[in-house]
């Protein structure tokens, strides 16, 4: 097989990668990549072939995707606060161009599409567990420009037949997720402070929470998606219904690291929920042999990869 990672050279792309790579049935893997919040060493050593360029430009994507047989489409501006500053921006990479990946899903003979929503996209609707069949109700741009960019993949498997699966993804963290920029994710962003000595800093009280997933896990479901061909007309929450306030995530660093680090709490950020905690019965349908990594152990890999 040879797939095609748009975003393949930032977080959960490169990890993606390499668990591709790892696949007997998988002989290529190329990353369509503008480099915007990824990074080329995220790759180094790890066989992807990197072509830098825009999902955005179709000339890039029509080469890229060239004799494939799948992408997994991750390209995106992913940060709630981002697309807060600058809707428009997001707009264009999360929505405009997953139309864009599609076009060229048909172009390249119909291949499957496995493109990343998330969690954002239930909002304001409150209800737990999340599931699927729920009201989905954004509350910041980002979250409107992923929801576009499900409806838009599921579209195209009503309308042209397009294999495709739409997972929301939850908190995804672990290795090679960049920390130390303004919109850097929770997991990092503590994880980095904390070995710097600084306060970790927490918008609201800290007992808002997330359903947070090793990225091993996932990318290990997002290359099972590819090889198996696995579609679904509807969203696939892609978490373990999980529910940990950010309080109680610094409890668990304080264990690993052996101290307690300090915290700075600050206003509460607009956009964000206050919880959220995922139904996975149908990501157990479709991957019923999957076995996440638990909180700790995801937290230890990624100490160990700082
Ligand atoms: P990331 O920023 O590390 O990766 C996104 C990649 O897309 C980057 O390498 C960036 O350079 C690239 N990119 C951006 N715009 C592009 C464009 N126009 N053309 C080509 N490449 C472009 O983020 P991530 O955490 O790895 O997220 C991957 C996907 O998963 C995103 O679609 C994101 O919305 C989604 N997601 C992530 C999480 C999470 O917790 N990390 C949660 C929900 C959804």
């Amino acid at each position: 097989m040879k797939v095609i990672i748009t975003g393949g050279a930032g977080f959960i792309g490169s990890n993606l990668g390499r668990e591709l790579l790892r696949r007997p049935e998988v002989m290529e893997v190329v990353a369509l990549d503008d480099l915007s919040t990824g990074s080329r060493v995220n790759l180094d050593g790890t066989g992807v072939r990197l072509i830098e360029g825009s999902i955005l430009d179709r000339e890039a994507l029509d080469t890229a995707c060239q004799a494939a047989d799948a992408v997994v489409h991750l390209a995106a501006l992913p940060s709630v606060p981002r697309s807060v500053i600058d809707p428009v921006a997001s707009h264009h990479a999360n929505a405009t161009g997953t139309l864009e990946v599609l076009q060229a899903a048909r172009r390249a003979g119909g291949i499957q599409v496995v493109v990343a929503s998330s969690s954002s996209v239930y909002g304001a609707n409150r209800e737990l567990p999340k599931r699927e069949g729920m009201r989905t109700a954004p509350i910041s741009p980002y979250a409107v420009s992923k929801q576009a960019t499900e409806a838009y993949a599921m579209s195209f498997g009503h309308t042209y037949g397009l294999p495709t699966l739409a997972f929301r993804f939850f908190n995804v963290y672990g290795p090679l997720q960049a920390a130390g920029h303004a919109y850097a994710a929770v997991v990092p962003a503590f994880v980095d402070a904390a070995l710097r000595g600084e306060p970790l800093t927490i918008h609201g009280d800290g007992e808002q929470t997330r359903d947070f997933t090793y990225v091993g896990t996932v990318t290990r479901i997002l290359a099972d998606a590819v090889t198996r061909t696995v579609t679904d007309l509807e969203p696939v929450n892609l978490a373990f219904g999980t529910r940990t306030s950010l309080n109680a995530l610094v409890g668990q660093l304080a264990d690993l690291l052996g101290h307690r680090p300090a915290v700075d709490h600050v206003a509460p950020r607009a956009g964000d929920v206050r919880d959220s905690q995922a139904d996975n019965a149908r990501l157990l349908h479709h991957f019923p042999d999957v076995e996440p990594v638990p909180l700790r152990e995801g937290l230890e890999q990624t100490l160990d990869w700082f």
